[in-house]
């Protein structure tokens, strides 16, 4: 047995653990082992125990990475010391050899390990495995430990690169998650699994490991960019059904505003009805009392009406009331207010309108009344209505301003019918 390959191994061991110090961090149970093993160095007399050692070294890198390095490489030396004790034993040097070259085998398994990530790598590992292989005197091991220098340099460079996207990757994901916490609340889940992640990434070895990561972090994302769109659907759909609920609102408020419009309005004539009436009247005589306003109302009854009815039949009297009340809606201004008292008498509010004004409405309404023409079955028919002045003063109540109207009107009846008769202005306010 050469004992200069003897030496150059022991060399190849110590470049071996030397790359592997650099890339693994230290272990708890990997220590204990490893202190354990060293121990049992302490009492190497035999290959035997060599070849024990070597089974231990190998549990302990394959369960994990060796912590201690280099109490591993102490080792080493005593190991040398031992076979250079025993090399006057031609077999037992080559037990031990073949120990050595275990130890190489495992320790250039954890740079293997590595190879995947570079091609360079992986061309200069499978040639150390081949030269180890075939390793046979010292000038050729002091050959493979110069092949074993390059590939540990190539190692501790991808080991490098690894650290540095490993940080970037930490980096990103802290982004990540503070960005994607800060906007979206999706239950916690997602957050807690991006802290799984880094903290995972604090401790990963190699690029599967961070692959693996990458991988899954990719997923979630995935599955966070679903939910977005899910939520942004959702709240899609939610505006499509708030601008529904907005159109029935908006149909519901025209409804109302017919409803409203049916409650004061006669449905025969259209005209307003003696509810709108009483609720317009006070209203008007309000804004007389606050503004001081000269606003005037009519009171007109259709004459004969009755007749109408027994001649011609009550429809043909609805049909007389729907164009009376045309006419007068027609004559009238925006602001006036034309209603059905009752049976065939209407009421008409004029605001700001002096009492002699009102009288020449009441006398222009009158004759276009009188010059309307009726038929009925070919027979042709006049209506004539009698129509009542008064002021809406301030000074007056709402049935006194009704009464005056009203009692005008009658005396026109008196008269003669198809006239107009004004109601004696209010000067004063009358006392309580
Ligand atoms: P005057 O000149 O004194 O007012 O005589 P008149 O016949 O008009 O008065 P009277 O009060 O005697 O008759 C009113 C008639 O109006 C009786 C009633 O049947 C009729 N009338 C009231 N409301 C309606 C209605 O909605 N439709 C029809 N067709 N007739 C109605
Ligand atoms: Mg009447
Ligand atoms: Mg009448």
């Amino acid at each position: 047995m050469d004992i200069e390959l003897i030496r150059q191994y022991r060399e190849l061991c110590r470049f071996l653990l030397k790359g592997m110090r650099d890339s693994y961090s230290g272990t708890e149970t990997g220590g204990r082992v490893v202190t354990s093993l060293l121990d049992a160095f302490e009492r190497i007399n035999s290959a035997s125990q060599v070849k024990d050692l070597h089974r231990q070294l190998k549990d302990v890198v394959l369960r994990e990475p060796p912590a201690r390095v280099d109490e591993l490489q102490d080792q080493l030396a005593v190991l040398k010391r031992e076979v250079l004790r025993h090399s006057d034993d031609e077999r037992q040097q080559t037990e031990v050899f073949e120990g050595l070259k275990g130890m190489v085998d495992i320790l250039l398994r954890e740079v293997g390990a590595l190879a995947d990530q570079d091609e360079n790598l992986q061309r200069l590992y499978a040639e150390v495995r081949e030269n180890l292989d075939r390793l046979a005197t010292g000038e050729e091991a002091a050959e493979l430990q110069q092949q074993l220098k390059n590939l540990l340099f190539h190692k501790a460079m991808i080991q490098g690169v690894l650290d540095q996207e490993r940080d970037e990757l930490k980096n990103i994901i802290v982004i990540m998650a503070g960005t994607l916490t800060a906007f979206v609340d999706v239950g916690g889940s997602f957050s807690s699994n991006l802290d799984d992640y880094a903290k995972r990434l604090q401790v990963v070895r190699d690029l599967q490991e961070i692959q693996t990561v990458r991988d899954l972090l990719l997923k979630e994302t995935i599955s966070l960019k679903d939910h977005t769109a899910r939520m942004m659907q959702e709240a899609n759909d939610a505006n499509v059904r708030v601008e529904m609920a907005n159109q029935k609102i908006e149909k519901l408020k025209q409804q109302m505003e017919r409803i409203k419009q049916e409650v004061i309005l006669d449905p025969l004539t259209r005209a307003y009805n003696r509810r709108a009436f009483d609720e317009r009247i006070n209203q008007e005589l309000s804004a007389a009392k606050r503004y001081g306003n000269t606003s005037s109302l009519i009171m007109l009854d259709i004459d004969h009406f009755k007749d109408v009815n027994d001649s011609y039949g009550h429809r043909t009297g609805d049909g007389v009331l729907r164009v009376v009340a045309g006419i007068l809606k027609k004559e009238i201004r925006d602001i006036d207010v034309l209603c059905r008292y009752g049976g065939e008498e209407f009421t008409l509010i004029l605001p700001h309108t002096p009492l002699h004004a009102a009288a020449d409405v009441a006398e222009r309404l009158r004759r276009k009344i009188a010059e309307s023409r009726f038929s009925y079955k070919g027979r042709h028919f006049h209506v004539t209505a009698s129509f009542g002045v008064g002021e809406i003063s301030p000074a007056d109540t709402v049935e006194r301003c009704v009464r005056r109207a009203d009692e005008a009107m009658y005396r026109a009846k008196e008269g003669g019918r198809n006239c107009v008769r004004v109601g004696a202005a209010v000067l004063a306010p009358e006392s309580p």
